[in-house]
């Protein structure tokens, strides 16, 4: 069975072309070079820098933190 990180082409968040590929750390997404900067801001905004987040399934909502 292939592995569908190689096949996706297109960011699975934002939808833009995807020069790299990047597993997001909260889903099983493949999402772009901008994406992955955002979730680096919300990881850095969480308890422990997000680790307990990891692979959790969604973005946790931390506006609060990040403002
Ligand atoms: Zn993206």
């Amino acid at each position: 069975m292939k592995d569908k990180f190689f096949e996706i082409e297109n960011c699975q968040r934002c939808n833009s072309p995807l020069p790299v590929r990047i597993l997001s750390w909260f889903t099983d997404e493949t999402i772009c070079i901008k994406c992955s900067i955002k979730e680096t801001e919300i990881k850095r905004a969480l308890p422990d820098c997000g680790k307990n987040y990891e692979g959790c399934g969604y973005i946790p909502k931390n506006e609060e933190a990040l403002s």
